[in-house]
């Protein structure tokens, strides 16, 4: 499967269309949900053009993951989170439901988001 370049968070990231920013760095960027599932309902995703997390992986660099992961870990410090709990997601493919063809963490909290998402 191609990166297709035409996806929605593609054309946020070049910023083609708006997106309600939560944080940034260097390699990635954090936003509002469009359609939130929880009170928090925050998306990030890498800078650089990957479909899923085994692509993420495979083949971003140490800086790039980091960075990433900082990203998530900064908001989940700083809306003091980790007091009543969140929880990631990833979707990735047909099976997992993945919508957007272009890796997102999903980070959801704010109330008690039962036994699993749908
Ligand atoms: P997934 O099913 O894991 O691919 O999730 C895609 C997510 O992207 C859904 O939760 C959508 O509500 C969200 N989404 C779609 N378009 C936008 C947008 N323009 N801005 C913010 N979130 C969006």
């Amino acid at each position: 499967m191609t990166y297709d370049h035409n996806n929605i968070f593609a054309k946020i990231l070049r910023k083609e269309i708006p997106c309600d920013l939560v944080d940034e760095n260097r390699h990635a960027l954090a936003f509002n949900d469009i359609s939130p599932r929880a009170p928090l309902h925050v998306l990030i995703i890498p800078k650089k053009a990957y479909i899923n997390f085994k692509e993420f992986i495979s083949f971003a660099e140490r800086d790039e993951i980091i960075q990433f992961y900082q990203l998530i870990n900064k908001i989940i410090i700083e809306k003091k989170l980790d007091e009543n709990g969140y929880r990631i997601i990833v979707n990735s493919g047909r099976d997992g439901n993945q919508e957007v063809q272009h890796l997102h963490f999903h980070l959801l909290a704010g109330k008690n988001l039962g036994l699993m998402i749908s």
